[in-house]
């Protein structure tokens, strides 16, 4: 397939699994039946949540706190659907929903007023070209702000777990939308990447040189090459991982057992 569109999201499920990749997004298979757990649930209301609040911010208007839990709770109430999975016996749905009010109120005391940086898109899709062959990827940054000459890649994250540092060092999402940012503004010399980790209250900031952004783009040039030959074999192999109860190709994956 020629011009096939690529993401990091596109890239990670290849790494993941050559065979969901192939079904996913060659093939473009429909999913099995597939209900999504409460975790998900809460990280789509959630950024839908912060959404709301800096796309306000950016129409000169300050949400009030009670505005963006209302909010947070009328989406959460409108699209929660009894078939999704509580993965955890002692978690109610009402639990991971308060999770969430805690999420936004603790981010919405530390930031507010919201003066810290000037935001520049919410929700922002980014399209750009890598390598000699021009490579066409997307993304799409859940803030993109400007501080002090910095173009910051803003992620909100609602995990249960605080990944290490060295694990964070090697997660490329953010730097590869750095690299987008980077051509698709030639006025862009410096970037940040920063995640914000809402269910600890706390931000990791990353700062990548332009070297390390060159191997990345080295890198993801390779392992784009590397799913083209894939794609010449049709030699697309199931990989079990630890996310394959969540595939929505389980069912007919001649590696899943359960
Ligand atoms: S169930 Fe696991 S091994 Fe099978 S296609 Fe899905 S991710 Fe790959």
């Amino acid at each position: 397939m020629r011009g096939m569109l690529h993401s990091y999201s596109s890239l990670e499920c290849f790494n993941q699994c050559p065979l969901k990749f192939n079904n996913m997004y060659l093939k473009r298979t429909k999913k099995g039946s597939y209900v999504e757990g409460a975790p998900a649930f809460l990280g789509r209301r959630v950024h839908e949540s912060m959404e709301k609040l800096y796309k306000d911010i950016r129409d000169m208007k300050k949400d009030s706190l009670e505005e963006i839990i209302g909010y947070y709770s009328d989406v959460w109430d409108n699209k929660w659907d009894d078939r999704i999975i509580l993965p955890k016996k002692e978690l109610t749905a009402k639990d991971y929903k308060e999770k969430g009010v805690k999420f936004i109120t603790d981010y919405y005391n530390r930031f507010e007023p919201f003066d810290q940086d000037k935001t520049l898109g919410v929700e922002k899709r980014i399209s750009f070209k890598l390598g000699k062959k021009k490579h066409k990827l997307v993304g799409m940054i859940d803030r993109l702000a400007i501080k002090d000459g910095y173009y910051e890649v803003h992620d909100y994250k609602t995990n249960a777990f605080m990944p290490k540092e060295e694990e964070l060092k090697k997660n490329w999402q953010l730097a590869l939308y750095s690299m987008g940012i980077m051509q698709m503004y030639p006025d862009v010399m410096k970037t940040k990447q920063i995640w914000h980790y809402m269910a600890f209250d706390e931000d990791v900031v990353m700062e990548k040189s332009k070297k390390e952004l060159k191997q990345l783009e080295k890198d993801t040039v390779n392992l784009i090459n590397k799913i083209e030959n894939y794609k010449k074999t049709n030699n697309f192999s199931a990989t079990p991982n630890r996310l394959c109860d969540w595939c929505g190709y389980k069912k007919t994956c001649p590696e899943y057992k359960n």
